[in-house]
């Protein structure tokens, strides 16, 4: 499988599935990619061969249609996924993304990340994930619904407050989220803990918008302090301004961080002194960009990667950082808030000349840590203060980078693989102790 890595250089025709035909632009295999990390972890540790096997497949993907009534009137039909790729140390999680360069493949290699993940946050979570090939910009709300509650429909046999508990990803939110539960409840009743990241007034968490970001800033901190950066200094951009880019903006703001660029899918904007990041998210909120902000420059989405930056933090889609644009990176630190933002051909450039690279895995687990404390209130019908959600992500994702950080420094790898052995050990264990 293949996807587009950018999704800037693209070209619109209507075609019949509710998707807008793209050009390719140079490809990212994912589930290679994941699959190389996994097997490079695999022979540091010396995980016996046939726990690989176990681990590396995926227990079951889904792969459905999903016929759709659009405004126009038109019947169309849409490609659904849901990979959950193993449960071992609790039910199969995951987000669910609405995209138009959503596939198979590439669900497939997030499924396994968030296996790696759920483990190195030690919460009882194993991995999944979905996604619907679609363009939710281009969609009206009807749209968006019929999509959502036809895609439930097709899996909700697999779904299942101790079984598989969807979330939000790219392109989906709390609405989609509230979509989902209100339909698998018409079979099975109120069920608020199917889905996390669900608005607040139906059971979702305080402090889960904003948990990824706020993950993100506490394991940028930590690296800051292992790495002998002041944060309070820190000239940082962020690529994407969604959901996980806004909010890591806003939180590492708040440290006394100098956010100096920031961009969406339209364009990139400049501030040579620092961004009023609750001005920028303004913008966004009145009209839907951060380009053409004022007082900034806008700048070339390309151009952002290659600032010189103390701290690059990739926050939209994977395949950012590839060996083309590698040479022009000029961060000393990157912090990879998106799943999968820099190849391992560019993750190898990095490590040669001395860049550390913050994984996926350990920087972008503060979601699901809180989606967990969430799916834990829904199961209490209890709810937890803002300031405990806070207090206890803090907790759980300190804990996780000093492992990480710990293993790194005791046997001399890179952060990445130190974090894939720590997810590793753990779900291999409980894989011993079943089978
Ligand atoms: P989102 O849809 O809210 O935002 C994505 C942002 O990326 C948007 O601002 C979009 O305009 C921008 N973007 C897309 N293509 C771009 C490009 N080529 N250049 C610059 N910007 C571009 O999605 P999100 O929830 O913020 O997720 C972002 C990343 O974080 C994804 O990789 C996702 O898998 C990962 N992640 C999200 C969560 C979560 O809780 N939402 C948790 C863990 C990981």
């Amino acid at each position: 499988m293949s996807i587009a890595v950018s999704n800037t250089s693209t070209e619109s025709r209507p075609r019949t599935d509710g998707t807008k035909r793209r050009r390719p632009a140079a490809v990212v295999d994912f589930n290679r990619i994941t699959d190389e990390q996994f097997q490079i972890a695999a022979d540091h540790m010396g995980l016996e061969d046939e726990i690989q096997l176990l681990l590396r497949t995926p227990y079951r993907e889904m792969v459905v249609q999903v016929p759709v009534r659009m405004d126009n009137g038109r019947l169309e039909m849409f490609h659904g996924y849901r990979v959950q790729h193993n449960a071992v140390r609790g039910p199969y999680k995951g987000g669910i993304r609405f995209h138009h360069e959503v596939d198979l493949n590439e669900v497939r290699s997030l499924a396994a990340l968030m296996t790696w993940k759920t483990a190195i946050v030690d919460v009882p979570f194993g991995g999944a994930k979905g996604g619907v090939t679609c363009d939710p910009t281009s969609m009206g709300r009807a749209e968006l619904q019929a999509l959502t509650r036809g895609f439930t429909r097709k899996i909700d046999m697999a779904l299942g407050v101790y079984r598989d508990i969807p979330a939000p990803d790219v392109g989906t939110n709390g609405q989609v989220m509230a979509w989902i539960m209100d339909e698998y409840g018409k079979k099975n009743g109120y069920t608020p803990g199917i889905v996390t990241g669900k608005p607040v007034n139906l059971g979702g968490s305080l402090g889960r918008e904003e948990a990824t970001g706020r993950g993100v800033m506490i394991i940028t901190r930590e690296a800051c302090k292992a790495y002998g950066f002041d944060i309070r200094d820190a000239r940082i951009a962020i690529q994407g301004f969604g959901n996980v880019g806004s909010w890591t903006a806003r939180l590492l703001s708040q440290l006394g961080a100098k956010i100096v660029a920031v961009s969406d899918v339209s364009g990139a904007i400049y501030g040579e002194h620092g961004l009023d990041i609750d001005k920028v998210v303004e913008q966004v909120n009145a009209f839907g960009s951060v380009v053409d902000m004022d007082g900034a420059r806008t700048i070339d989405n390309q151009e952002l990667l290659s600032l010189d930056v103390d701290i690059l933090i990739p926050a939209a889609l994977g395949g950012a950082i590839t060996r083309n644009n590698v040479d022009g990176v000029k961060a000393k630190l990157i912090v990879e808030a998106a799943n999968s933002p820099v190849t391992p051909r560019a993750d190898e450039a990095l490590r040669q000349r001395g860049t550390i690279v913050v994984p996926d895995i350990l920087a972008n687990a503060g979601g699901v840590t809180v989606s967990y404390f969430e799916w834990v209130q829904n199961l209490q019908q209890f709810h937890w203060s803002h300031e405990r959600v806070n207090q206890e992500l803090e907790t759980k994702m300190v804990r996780a980078w000093d492992a990480v950080y710990q293993r790194s420094i005791e046997e001399k790898t890179p952060l990445r693989i130190a974090a894939f052995v720590e997810g590793l050990s753990k779900v291999a264990e409980a894989t011993r102790q079943r089978f």
